[in-house]
């Protein structure tokens, strides 16, 4: 049988509960990594693409976490130590400098803690559902961001970026919380043998960032934050959300990545997968009977039997 190499996604680790964008409870981050860690060899991810041959006979799995959350650091952190497990941490530069969340996790925070009831987003390249509208309760305002994050992943990056700014400006009676981790957390972990590397700048999805500059910009201001801070240029780059296509891997390559990362919910295939589009299996907070299925590898086969 081939050997399995399945790369792990995590986000947030937290006890605390959110209503949009629940991290995982540290106990089921718990039993997540004592099954991978009895079922496959964990390495770094880092390590295992610049050399899959050498790994590729046997099954293994690779732990990463996205955005920089500080849970990742309180709460994930010493169950990685206990099980002996390495990790990679991939930030969002801006995110860590200025201590602030993703925007999409912005967008949430604010829909779910404000108490304005008049939203108004009127941009003539957004959907007239979005303009004037009155959200009198908690619930409408939640709906009312669920329709808008995705409508609003679909605009090129500098008109997402206008309406996020207008939606900050509007629902400015939030006082958003510091949740992210700082410079001299990512040096610790760097120093206890995990990795750290790129998320870009802002989180935008690359693939639609039409400038090819501002395209660059992410991609390299953040690989030299990175550098200045913690001293080495890091190796790989997350694409935020996922969102990639050949432009960015291209200037990816340019910027001197030597790795990328998407998500798309399967086993890393050698050689068939390049390392500038390597798929990782993203774990959420579910049932355990839903995430064992995910971290065995047995929904996709599911799913596919059910297809049929
Ligand atoms: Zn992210």
């Amino acid at each position: 049988m081939q050997p399995i190499i399945r790369n792990f996604l995590f986000h947030r680790v937290n006890p605390e509960r959110e209503q949009l964008w629940d991290p995982m409870p540290p106990e089921l981050f718990e039993k997540c990594i004592a099954y991978i860690s009895r079922k496959f060899k964990v390495v770094l991810l880092e390590d295992l693409l610049a050399d899959p041959d050498k790994h590729a006979r046997q099954s293994i799995a690779t732990i990463c976490f996205d955005d920089g959350y500080l849970d990742n650091y309180t709460h994930a952190l010493p169950i990685l130590e206990k099980y002996g497990c390495k990790a990679s941490f991939y930030v969002v530069t801006d995110c860590i400098d200025f201590n602030q969340m993703t925007w999409t996790h912005q967008l949430d925070y604010r829909f779910l803690n404000t108490d304005r009831e008049q939203i108004d987003v009127l941009f003539d390249f957004l959907s007239s559902e979005f303009h004037a509208t009155s959200l009198p309760t908690r619930e409408a305002r939640i709906a009312y961001c669920k329709r808008l994050k995705p409508a609003i992943k679909q605009l090129p990056n500098l008109q997402r970026v206008k309406v996020c700014e207008h939606v900050g400006a509007m629902l400015n009676d939030v006082k958003m919380p510091k949740l992210m981790m700082d410079w001299n957390h990512l040096a610790e972990l760097v120093q206890l043998g995990h990795r750290v590397g790129s998320h870009s700048v802002s989180h935008p999805m690359l693939a639609s960032i039409e400038d090819s500059e501002e395209l660059s910009l992410e991609l390299s201001v953040s690989a030299m934050r990175i550098e200045e801070q913690l001293g080495h240029f890091p190796k790989t780059i997350s694409y935020p959300i996922g969102s990639f296509n050949d432009r960015v891997v291209e200037q990816s390559i340019a910027a001197g990545y030597e790795f990328g990362l998407a998500v798309q919910q399967r086993d890393f295939s050698w050689p068939q997968d390049d390392v500038y589009r390597v798929p990782r299996v993203e774990v959420y907070n579910e049932k355990w009977i839903k995430t064992w299925l995910r971290l065995s590898g047995w929904l996709p086969k599911l799913k596919r039997l059910m297809s049929r």
